[in-house]
């Protein structure tokens, strides 16, 4: 078949670029591997945070203070096009603002103190504010932290939730999706020509949206990316004065560690918890059980609470952690590398590569600027290096 543009993956990113794409009047055809929010998308644990995860120091020291202030701008711009998107095609996802960083070392007090002088300083972004040990009582009933940053622009929500109303606008917008269609590999040139086992796309544009699951199909994205494992357990319902007591002002919570503990509460009041990460490509063993001790070693009271559901999925991150946005020809785009910022980014980032389609590709490339590199050890000893490098982050996490 053919059509004006192929976009490769059904997770936000896909789904954000389908929409803006189709609302701009082009043919857009979404190919999907296996359904709509298979991948990070449908697993997350839903936290809407501002910034970029690189840190903004990083970011100016890479493309100067001036595309840095660009960029945490477009950040703050992504909650509010992630919120006017919910707002617009009324997306039932359960979206509640508040989100707190949380301290739980002193020098984790000072970071928080610092940033959000910083942020004030540098950035005009002035919504974030320090929580002392009592007035974060006040959120979170645990002893387990000394101060925290609570912004109130930020928040979270049920991202498989998200993923399925973007993919839903999309489509009564115009766009068609096809889930259990892996792309298998793409020509370029004038026009794309983009294959799946069952058959042939031609656009004049592609969009590659396959993020960590992306392999062959594109293996210069692939070296620069690399699927984190991260796991996340969900209680069951607990009584409601009870889930309510934990987190009082419903705020989504993450720790500053390096290997972050972050919790919300859902809908249906579970405490959703999430932490542990694997370099490896292997399921840590007794996953929901390590899981649910740090949920204790945070929420004591949660000791009886039984693990209803644990599961993992592959957390999409760069060498820098800053997002990976650009071109492989001229009209192959691609969009990935969120690296923990992802549920936000990828409504903005949509937009930014239906306006570059369109032929407005200024706010697109403020992203092109940053550089990225592979990760070392090719495709074999990516993974071990990674676990050395990760065994690092956890003795610094114990300092
Ligand atoms: C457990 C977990 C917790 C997380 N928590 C947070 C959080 O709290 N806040 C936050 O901001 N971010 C979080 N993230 C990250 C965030 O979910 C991602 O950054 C974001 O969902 C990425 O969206 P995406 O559309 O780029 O990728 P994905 O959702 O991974 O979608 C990619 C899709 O492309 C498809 N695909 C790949 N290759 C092909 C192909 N060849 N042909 C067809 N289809 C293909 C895949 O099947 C997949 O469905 C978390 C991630 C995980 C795993």
């Amino acid at each position: 078949m053919t059509a004006d543009v192929v976009v490769v993956g059904g997770g936000l990113a896909g789904c954000s670029t389908a929409l803006h794409l189709a609302q701009r009047g082009y043919r857009v055809v979404l190919l999907e591997a296996r359904f709509v929010g298979y991948g990070a998308s449908g697993r997350s644990g839903g936290q809407t945070i501002f910034g970029l995860a690189a840190g903004q120091q990083a970011l100016v020291a890479q493309v100067g203070q001036e595309t840095a202030r660009r960029l945490f701008d477009l950040s703050v711009e992504a909650l509010t096009v992630t919120q006017s998107l919910i707002r617009e095609h009324a997306i039932d996802c359960d979206y509640h603002p508040n989100h707190i960083h949380a301290a739980i070392k002193p020098r984790h007090v000072v970071e928080l103190e610092h940033w959000v002088d910083e942020l004030r300083r540098d950035y005009d972004y002035d919504s974030p504010r320090m929580l002392d040990r009592a007035a974060l009582a006040e959120h979170i009933k645990s002893d387990r932290y000394l101060a925290g940053l609570i912004d109130p622009r930020s928040g979270h929500l049920n991202p498989l939730k998200l993923t399925l109303g973007l993919a839903r606008a999309a489509e009564a917008a115009g766009a068609t999706i096809y889930e259990n269609s892996q792309v298998l590999r793409y020509e370029d040139g004038g026009q794309v020509r983009v294959h799946t086992a069952q058959g042939l796309v031609t656009a004049s544009h592609l969009v590659l949206c396959g993020n960590a699951y992306i392999g062959r199909v594109a293996p210069r994205l692939a070296r620069r990316i690399l699927g984190v494992g991260t796991y996340i357990i969900a209680t069951e319902p607990l009584p409601e004065e009870h889930v309510r007591e934990l987190l009082p002002s419903n705020a989504a919570v993450a720790d500053i560690n390096w290997i972050l503990d972050y919790f919300r509460r859902s809908q249906d009041h579970r405490l959703l918890f999430g932490g542990r990460v694997s370099y490896s490509s292997v399921q840590p063993l007794h996953l929901a059980e390590s899981m649910r001790k740090r949920m204790v070693r945070v929420f004591p009271s949660l000791a009886a609470a039984k693990v209803a559901y644990a599961w993992g999925g592959y957390l999409d991150i760069t060498m820098s952690r800053a997002p990976d946005f650009g071109r492989l020809a001229p009209n192959v785009f691609y969009l990935q590398g969120f690296s923990g910022h992802g549920v936000t980014l990828t409504g903005l980032a949509g937009k930014l590569v239906a306006e570059a389609i369109a032929g407005t590709a200024e706010r697109f490339d403020v992203f092109t600027r940053i550089a990225h590199r592979d990760f070392p050890g090719g495709p074999l000893f990516r993974r071990p290096s990674l676990v050395l490098a990760m065994l690092y982050y956890r003795l610094r996490d114990l300092l």
